[in-house]
Order: C-alpha cells, then sequence, then structure tokens
C-alpha cells in the first residue's frame, strides 16, 4: 500500500482557532500513526483578509503545539497558474465550458426555481453553446445532471448527494482567479494527499469537489468531516464562551501537551483512557474512533489534564517556562537556582503556569516589598499571635540548620512545649512569611524561603 498523505489548509484570517487546531492535531496523527506524510497548505487567497501576521499565528500556534509538517509550506495564492491550467485541461476535454450569464441573470433562473419549488440553481443555458472567452465571462464544470455523487465520511459513514441538486460550479471566475473549490481539489490532488480530514463545514464542498476530480481524471482521496466544538451552551464554540484561539491557551499557561490531549481527546476516543501523551496518541489513533456527535468544550477538564501535566513535567523544563508568567504580572522573573528550589512545592498545586506564578510570587519578591493581604492580618495577627511570632523568630534564628527536617522538628517541639496546636500558630506564620493564608506545608515554605528571608519577614509582620 502506498504512503498516506494528509494536510492541514487553514485559511490564514485569524489566529489558529481551536477547531481548526483540533483538525490539525486528528490530520497529524493519521499521518503519523501510519507512516505518512503531513503537510501543510496555507489557503491565502482570500488577498483581502489574508494576513502575513495570521500566517504566522498559525504556525506558531502549530509549532508551540509540536505538529511538524513534511516538507515546504505551500502557499495556495502562488499557484494561481496550476490552478487555471487544470481549468484549461477541463475547458479542452470538453469538461467545462464558458459561460457568459451575468450574476443577475443567475440569480433570476434561482428565483424562478425557487417560485416553482425546485431546487435554486444555474440553469446550464450556457453548457452547449460553444462559447469562448470574453469579458464578463467565467468557465463552469460540466457537472453530471443524473446519477449521484458518493463517498464513504471516514467521520459520517456513506453519503450521497443526488447530481440533480448541484450546480455547475464556477472554476474560474470572470476576473481569471480560479475558485475555492477547484484550487483545493488540484492543490490536495498535486500534493498526492491521500485522506483529508476537516470541518463539517466543508461537508457541503466535498460532492462539488469529488465531481472535478472526476472531471479531471484524479483519483479522489478519502474524506473525513470533524463535529463543530461547541460552548457549554450547545452553540458554535465563539469568543463569548472565552478563548478561541489556541494561542491564549498558552498565554493562560495551559502547557501544549495538555492541550494537545485534551483537543484529541474532544471528538476521538480509546476506551475510557483520558490521559494520552503525544506517542499514546500516535501509536493508538485511528479514524474509525473518531466521534460523530458535535464536542463540548470543558475548560475545567483542560485544566485537570493540564494539572496533571505540570505534575509530570521535569523542573527544569517548568523553569524555562515560568519566567514570562512571572513577568506578565509585573514583576522581575527569578532567577533559575531560586524557581528550582520552589517548583517541586508547586508541581502538585497548580493548575496553570499563571497560578503557578501568581500563588508562588511572595517566595521572590523583596522582604520590603511583600504584600500582605489585610484582611488576613486583622484576622490573625492578634497581640498573642504577635508574642508566640516572637518566639518562633528566636528559636528559628538559633536552628543549627533551616532544613525541612530540623524546622517540622522544632515547629512540632514548640507546640508540645508551649502547650498549644498547630492550628495556632500555623497561620500568623504562614502570612508573616507570604503575606496570605495559602501556601504550600509551612515547614517547606520556610525552608524554601531560607532563615534569612523567613526572619526578616517575621519581623516585618511584627510591625504591621
Ligand atoms: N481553508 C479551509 C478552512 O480554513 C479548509 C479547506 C480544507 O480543509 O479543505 O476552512
Amino acid at each position: 500500500m502506498s504512503r498516506i498523505v494528509t494536510r492541514f489548509a487553514p485559511s490564514p484570517t485569524g489566529f489558529l482557532h481551536v477547531g481548526g487546531a483540533r483538525t490539525a492535531i486528528f490530520s497529524w496523527l493519521l499521518a503519523r500513526s501510519r507512516n505518512g506524510r503531513f503537510l501543510l497548505r496555507i489557503e491565502d487567497t482570500d488577498r483581502e483578509r489574508s494576513t502575513p501576521e495570521a500566517t504566522q499565528a498559525i504556525l506558531d500556534g502549530m509549532t508551540w503545539l509540536g505538529l511538524d509538517w513534511d516538507g515546504e509550506i505551500f502557499y495556495q495564492s502562488e499557484r494561481a497558474h496550476i490552478h487555471n491550467a487544470a481549468v484549461d485541461r477541463m475547458l479542452e476535454t470538453g469538461q467545462a465550458y464558458w459561460c457568459e450569464c451575468s450574476p443577475e441573470e443567475v440569480e433570476a433562473m434561482r428565483e424562478k426555481a425557487r417560485g416553482e419549488g425546485r431546487k435554486p440553481k444555474y440553469d446550464g443555458r450556457c453548457r452547449e453553446r460553444g462559447l469562448g472567452p470574453g469579458p464578463g465571462r467565467v468557465v463552469r464544470l460540466k457537472a453530471p445532471q443524473d446519477g449521484a455523487t458518493s463517498f464513504d465520511d471516514m467521520v459520517k459513514g456513506p453519503i450521497s448527494i443526488a447530481n440533480e441538486e448541484m450546480d455547475d460550479l464556477i472554476l474560474r471566475r470572470s476576473d481569471g482567479s480560479p475558485t475555492y473549490n477547484l484550487a483545493v481539489v488540484v492543490d490536495d490532488a498535486e500534493m498526492g494527499v491521500t485522506h483529508v480530514l476537516r470541518g463539517e463545514d466543508h461537508v457541503s464542498n466535498t460532492p462539488r469537489q469529488i465531481q472535478i476530480y472526476r472531471a479531471l481524471g484524479l483519483p479522489v482521496p478519502r474524506f473525513g468531516h470533524v463535529p463543530m466544538i461547541l460552548g457549554p451552551d450547545k452553540k458554535k464554540l465563539s469568543k463569548r464562551h472565552g478563548a478561541t484561539s489556541v494561542f491564549d491557551y498558552h498565554h493562560q499557561g495551559i502547557l501544549p501537551e495538555a492541550m494537545v490531549n485534551y483537543l484529541a481527546r474532544l471528538g476521538w476516543s480509546c476506551g475510557d483512557q483520558e490521559i494520552f501523551s503525544k506517542d499514546d496518541l500516535v501509536r493508538l489513533f485511528t479514524t474509525e474512533n473518531l466521534g460523530s456527535s458535535a464536542a463540548v468544550f470543558d475548560m475545567d477538564k483542560l485544566l485537570w489534564l493540564n494539572a496533571h501535566y505540570i505534575k509530570e513535567a521535569a523542573p527544569e523544563r517548568l523553569a524555562d517556562l515560568l519566567p514570562p508568567f512571572f513577568e506578565a504580572q509585573g514583576m522581575p522573573a527569578p532567577g533559575r537556582e531560586a524557581l528550582l528550589t520552589v517548583i517541586p512545592h508547586y508541581q502538585t498545586r497548580a493548575k496553570t503556569l499563571v497560578e503557578f506564578a501568581a500563588s508562588s510570587a511572595f517566595f521572590f519578591v523583596d522582604d520590603a516589598a511583600l504584600v500582605y493581604d489585610p484582611a488576613a492580618v486583622a484576622k490573625f495577627l492578634t497581640a498573642d499571635a504577635k508574642a508566640r511570632l516572637a518566639e518562633l523568630r528566636d528559636l528559628f534564628a538559633a536552628l543549627p540548620n533551616f532544613s525541612e527536617e530540623s524546622l517540622d522538628t522544632a515547629l512540632n517541639a514548640y507546640v508540645t512545649a508551649t502547650d498549644t496546636s498547630f492550628k495556632v500558630i500555623a497561620q500568623p506564620l504562614r502570612i508573616a512569611v507570604t503575606g496570605r493564608t495559602q501556601s504550600p506545608g509551612l515547614h517547606q515554605t520556610l525552608a524554601a524561603l531560607g532563615r534569612e528571608k523567613s526572619l526578616a519577614r517575621i519581623d516585618r509582620a511584627l510591625t504591621l
């Protein structure tokens, strides 16, 4: 069997949408799981709406997700001569014809058909007229008029459309530019694409494209149309529901492997397994398990997966990824050594890198700049609590070493000796050194801060 070839063919009119990213993931997986090729084609023929920035955003999104493509990127706008050559071939073989009907005339035909209760379409008036090129003329496909165009969709199963339902599709506009359906067919055929996975919004284009393949005598690829992604209200996922750009999730501190895992599972399954490394996905992916009903985007599940991958990540990698998340909070990025000390305490708690940076920021700020939560101070730093803090300060100052273990022992000994409970000292101490009521374990926090900073902060808390 020859190698399979898939592609992702985004139109660069914005960012990489999560729906597009998911289609790209499925196409990438189909190729990688079967030792095939995965190609990238930028469909930038809409000159008004396509921008270089949008192309770059798509490439950045793909790179972030780790979806590598094979060979050069194809730019559809550079290929109009290839598309037009195909139209010329169809004109020569009689599979296409020139048509001089104006858009108004075609609209009138549609209107008439509607009035007679028929499907509105171009009535084929110029099919047999043998017209040549001329101003205002378009080239149309001489589509079959009876029978049906059928295909076996990899996701939706068999689909069949009666040919009489379909127009003689325009292949070349009156300004000489090739149309979208023609360009896609010519490009997919030239690129040797064997499997097309794309969004459900393209399903009605597919029979038309198959007619073009047949007219050109080209092998028809397999098609699969993946259902839309919906928001929690079951409407098509849009800005209203939150971020729709894959890169926004990057900025929200989602790890790419969590995003890939999440999007792959959104519309594909393998038993009841939820966690899939990229290698798992490549090993297990088959189009048979693509779901045919629309999937709802579930942020909680994405966060759950992200927490899992943060936990699993190598601390060195997190140390590489975290600095911008501190800077985004308006503080200088912590030094690598300091970060590596703190990372193990947050890996098991943070759902995102944003949360990671926000909740661990207190470690890295200057002691004098530590912000104390006023409500926590008012509630917990009472005169009585301060008296205990002063005792603890002296105890910490005298410890032979400031390790987690010796802090743990010292705190327990203090509780026993003064006949109090850990609960009584924990919050005042935590607030004194972190400014807040939540942190990793106290002895861990103190040890990670180090003696000097811990004492300086307790001193400051005593003056509040
Ligand atoms: N460029 C089209 C889009 O972004 C995709 C075309 C295709 O996959 O065939 O919707």
